[in-house]
C-alpha cells in the first residue's frame, strides 16, 4: 500500500465547457512528494461503481497554450468529456516535463529541432526516460475510498504502476491519437519506446 494520505478539501468549481461543467476539485494531504497534485471530479464520480480514472501528467505549454509539440491539450480535453460522461476522477499530477521540470522540458524541446526524439532528449540532458511516480496517484485514489479503477490511458506502464500501489484495473479504455504536423516524431516515439498503444500513421497529414 502506498503512505495514508488524506482529502484536504472539495470544492465545486465550474468550468466553461459544453455550456457549463460541475468540476470538484479535490486537495490532499500527506501526498509524498508534498507537491499540490489535485483530482478532479466529473459526473457521477461519488456514486458510480468503477470510477474512469485519466491520471495527467501537467503540461503548461500543452494545457495552457494547445502547444503542437505534444498531444496532451487535446487529450485533457478529450478526458473532461468522457470523465464526465461516465463518471470518475482525472488526477492532475504537477509533474511537468514527465517529471523533469518545464525549463528542462523547453531545452529539450531544442534539442528536438536538431532531429533527436523526445527520450533521446531527455537523456542527453541527463535524465531517466520518465521520472514520473504514480505513488503519489494510488495516494490520492485510495484516500478518495477507491481502490478499483477504469483508466483512460494508451500506456500500460501507468497500469502496472498503479496495481504494485493496490489499485486494481480491471479495464483500460484507450484514448483518440491527436496527430498534427509539430508533434508526430513525438508520438511515434511514445509507440516505438514507450509501448503506447497508439496508432500513428506513418507520414503525418
Ligand atoms: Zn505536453
Amino acid at each position: 500500500m502506498p503512505k495514508d494520505a488524506s482529502v484536504r478539501n472539495k470544492v465545486i468549481i465550474p468550468l466553461h465547457k459544453e455550456g457549463g461543467t460541475e468540476a470538484t476539485f479535490i486537495t490532499f494531504s500527506g501526498l509524498v512528494d508534498g507537491k499540490e497534485h489535485i483530482a478532479i471530479g466529473l459526473g457521477d464520480f461519488d456514486s458510480v461503481e468503477i470510477p474512469l480514472v485519466r491520471i495527467h501528467s501537467e503540461c503548461l505549454t500543452g494545457d495552457v497554450f494547445a502547444s503542437q509539440r505534444c498531444d496532451c491539450g487535446a487529450q485533457l480535453e478529450e478526458a473532461i468529456l468522457k470523465v464526465k460522461e461516465e463518471g470518475g476522477y482525472i488526477l492532475y499530477l504537477r509533474q511537468e516535463g514527465r517529471g523533469i521540470g518545464l525549463y528542462n522540458k523547453i531545452d529539450a524541446y531544442a534539442l528536438q529541432l536538431e532531429g533527436y526524439d523526445t527520450f533521446e532528449a531527455n537523456e542527453k540532458l541527463g535524465f531517466a526516460d520518465d521520472l514520473r511516480d504514480f505513488e503519489v496517484a494510488a495516494q490520492m485514489l485510495h484516500s478518495l475510498g477507491t481502490s478499483k479503477v477504469r483508466l483512460l490511458s494508451n500506456n500500460p506502464n501507468k497500469v502496472d504502476q498503479l496495481k504494485q500501489y493496490q489499485i486494481e484495473v480491471p479495464e483500460m479504455v484507450t484514448t483518440g491519437a491527436y496527430i498534427s504536423a509539430g508533434n508526430h516524431s513525438y508520438l511515434k516515439a511514445k509507440v516505438l519506446k514507450a509501448n503506447h498503444h497508439i496508432t500513428v500513421p506513418s507520414k503525418s497529414k
